[in-house]
């Protein structure tokens, strides 16, 4: 198996006017289809730059960013303008602190607009994938309702949701849990944990929330732009090397029953390439 995602060497310099900053100092990260990763660090240690160069939303200063799914390999930084943005519609979810969701739109209709702009679904299957991810985030009386008629746990439901519509392999989330009070926050992280557990979704997510740390499979601390300690959870990760089942499509009622036992093609519990 290859990783879902490598950086290599990845470094970002800013320009100010106070003169030039470098946010990250040479970032090397392989992210592995299954994975729950967290990256915690203070603020200012570059995290939201970091997924900044993952997503292609901004451009690095060196190194390079490969995605690879469905046996394509692809060099983010290397895409056009739009190739990217086409890129990143298919291939990433993207979760923000602040939901940005589109206020005149219904919760259906902003689960909707992700599959309508990129064209992957006919409307009326966009329609009822839209239902269907809402009951997974547990919306789907609310569907006609706007996103300003929600709480803020629910608004960031939605934005899941929305992060969902085109079957994204893996999920950015930068401080998702961070507008939230505990009680929310936890909600939403059980979310992502079901989303890994039960969908197989790969999951990239930026806290400063250190109390999280046992509970990803793998967490990296930033540092002024460098990963300084990795800790890896070790029964996380064994039981996605050796649990995780096909991954059902989204919404279909799978809550309950337990994952398939099919193990990992080819591999025990260590991966070629990385420390153990
Ligand atoms: P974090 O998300 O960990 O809080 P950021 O990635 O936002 O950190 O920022 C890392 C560092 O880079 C900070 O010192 C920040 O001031 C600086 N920085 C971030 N964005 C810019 C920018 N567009 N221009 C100049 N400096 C920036
Ligand atoms: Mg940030």
């Amino acid at each position: 198996m290859l990783p879902l995602l490598t950086l290599d060497h990845v470094t970002k310099m800013y320009y100010t006017e106070a003169g030039e900053f470098l946010a990250l100092r040479g970032i090397s990260l392989e992210v592995w289809p299954g994975e729950f990763l967290g990256i915690i660090g203070k603020s200012g240690a570059g995290k939201s730059t970091l997924l900044n160069m993952i997503n292609g939303v901004d451009t690095l200063t060196s190194g390079e960013v490969v995605f690879r799914s469905n046996g394509q390999e692809v060099f983010v930084h290397r895409l056009s303008e739009s190739e990217r943005a086409r890129w990143r519609g298919r291939a990433l979810g993207i979760v923000h602190q602040s939901f940005q969701l589109l206020p005149m739109l219904t919760l259906l209709e902003n689960v909707m607009l992700p599959m309508d702009l990129c064209g992957l679904y006919r409307p009326r299957t966009s329609r009822q994938r839209a239902l269907e991810l809402l009951r997974l985030v547990e919306l789907e009386d609310h569907a006609h309702k706007y996103p300003t008629q929600l709480s803020g746990g629910q608004q960031q439901r939605l934005a899941i949701a929305r992060a969902l519509a085109n079957d994204p392999p893996l999920l950015i989330a930068d401080e998702p849990t961070g507008s939230l009070d505990s009680t929310t926050a936890e909600v939403i992280f059980r979310l992502f944990e079901r989303l890994v557990q039960e969908q197989g979704k790969t999951i990239i997510m930026v806290t400063h929330d250190t109390t999280l740390i046992p509970r990803f499979s793998r967490s990296i601390l930033l540092v002024d732009g460098m990963i300084v300690t990795e800790n890896r959870n070790h029964a996380a990760e064994a039981d996605r090397q050796t649990d995780r089942g096909t991954p059902p499509p989204a919404g279909s009622d799978s809550r309950g029953t337990p994952n398939g036992s099919r193990p990992a093609p080819g591999d025990g519990l260590t991966r070629p390439g990385r420390p153990a």
